[in-house]
């Protein structure tokens, strides 16, 4: 025997066993995104390396270490496997003057890819639904892209399992005045940073904070706070966001060390986390980011928007027992004689009109065998084709979930019998 091919480490399939779990979930990100304005947007999977790089950020944990990057063969370009969605979005937002005139509501959804050390809830493969809303100067905006994630949880049962951290990160002025105090801060605690740390200490401060080593938390905490530096503007968009949160009456923290992996934050940043599913705590992370259009080569434009990590949403979901079960098939035909299968292939094809969901049964059976499987398709009827049935343009139907007795209806009159026979 030929050896077996696997799937790439860390990249994983989704088996119809669990692919309705996943429908089940797009299906209500389909509408609360809808309910809310947004409109969706299908960006390549690949794209030029410099995109990351540039809108990223040189020094960040992506783009040091994460990303798939590899030589186009034919003319030697560097492309990359998105390893988020704000990239891309943005890029064809400015590439096809999305903005002129105008603002965007948009959302994307599918896999993104990073190279990092596979466990649970952090895979090398994995999907991310985000939004980006474009052209809002906000804090209005931010509120309700906040109410729009609360919204979320509240429609998947999990409003209780996860709480929300907000911060802001000022403009780039307060965060370079805010960036010399913590330099000269970190310089002082130099001997005691790890590896990491040490590396960042100048290339970039804020993410020295955004450490998730237990021994630098003490460290981390006593630095000076960029909240410290903000003038009033943007202490005036934090403080009507925090208001606006606050009167929506949803619950947050705020949390000063919130500085989010990815360079182009600015202003308002926020994650939901939950303590159920160990170390991959952030299930959704976002934040404002006015500077990424212009650093793209368009004009500028404020922009926010969210990634949301669909795995470890679905883990939580699992977690909690509130995923649905797989919706079964409503009808499995069973048949029997000559000419069945044809008559029952027209049967089948005239109920699917009728918006019932049908397997016939195909090949060879005995009638006992595709009982059975009639049975095991969780088929709320089995439709019996026999030589009587075919004589008479007749079915038989048989409820295989409730105690009715079979009944034998004209082809004519299937549809409706089923909806009266319906449990
Ligand atoms: P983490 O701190 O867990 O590495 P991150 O800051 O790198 O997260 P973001 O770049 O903000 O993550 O991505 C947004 C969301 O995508 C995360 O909050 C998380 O839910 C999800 N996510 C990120 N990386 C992975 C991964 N490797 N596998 C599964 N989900 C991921
Ligand atoms: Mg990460």
């Amino acid at each position: 025997m030929a050896q077996k091919i696997q799937a790439i480490r860390g990249m994983n399939d989704v088996l119809p066993a669990e692919s309705h779990q996943w429908e089940y979930f797009e299906g209500v990100l389909r509408k609360l995104l809808a309910d809310y304005g947004y409109q969706n947007i299908r960006t390549p999977i690949v794209e030029a390396t410099p995109l990351f790089v540039r809108s990223i950020g040189e020094v960040t944990d992506i783009v040091e270490k994460e990303m798939y990057t590899f030589t186009d063969a034919l003319n030697g370009d560097s492309l990359t496997l998105r390893p988020e969605g704000t990239a891309g979005t943005l890029r064809a937002v400015v590439e096809h003057n999305l903005l002129y005139n105008a603002t965007q509501k948009l959302w994307y959804q599918g896999p993104m890819y990073r190279h990092e050390r596979p466990q649970k809830g952090r895979y090398r493969q994995f999907h991310q639904v985000g939004i980006e809303a474009l052209g809002f100067a906000g804090p209005d905006i931010d509120a309700e892209i906040i109410l729009l994630t609360a919204d979320l949880w509240q429609r998947l049962g999990l409003q209780d399992s996860v709480q929300l951290e907000i911060n802001t990160l000022g403009n780039k002025e307060e965060r370079a005045a805010h960036r010399e105090a913590l330099v000269a801060y970190l310089e002082q605690h130099a001997d005691s940073l790890d590896e990491d740390g040490k590396r960042r200490m100048y290339s970039n401060p804020l993410r020295v904070l955004d450490t998730k080593n237990p021994a630098l938390q003490a460290m981390a905490n006593a630095a000076p706070r960029l909240i410290d530096y903000l003038g009033e503007a943007s202490r005036a968009h934090y403080e009507g966001w925090k208001a606006m949160i606050g009167a929506l009456g949803i619950r947050f923290v705020e949390n000063p060390r919130l500085v989010r992996g990815l360079d182009y934050y600015n202003q308002s940043v926020f994650e939901w986390v939950t303590t159920e599913l160990g170390a991959q705590g952030t299930v959704c992370a976002g934040g404002r980011y006015d500077g990424l259009t212009e650093q793209l080569g368009g004009k500028p434009a404020p922009g926010i928007g969210f990634g949301m990590g669909m795995e470890r949403v679905l883990l939580l979901l699992a977690a909690k027992d509130l995923l649905p079960k797989a919706r079964a098939v409503d009808v499995y035909l069973v048949q029997q004689g000559e000419g069945a299968a044809m008559y029952g292939m027209r049967v089948a094809r005239s109920l699917r009109e009728a918006g019932y969901s049908v397997i016939q049964h195909l090949g060879d059976g005995s009638f006992k065998s595709q009982m059975k499987k009639a049975d095991a398709s969780g088929a709320e009827f089995a439709l019996i084709v026999g030589e009587n049935e075919m004589a008479a343009g007749t079915v038989a139907v048989k409820p295989l979930r409730t105690e009715l007795a079979q009944e034998v209806v004209a082809v004519d009159a299937l549809a409706l019998t089923l909806a009266r026979l319906k449990s």
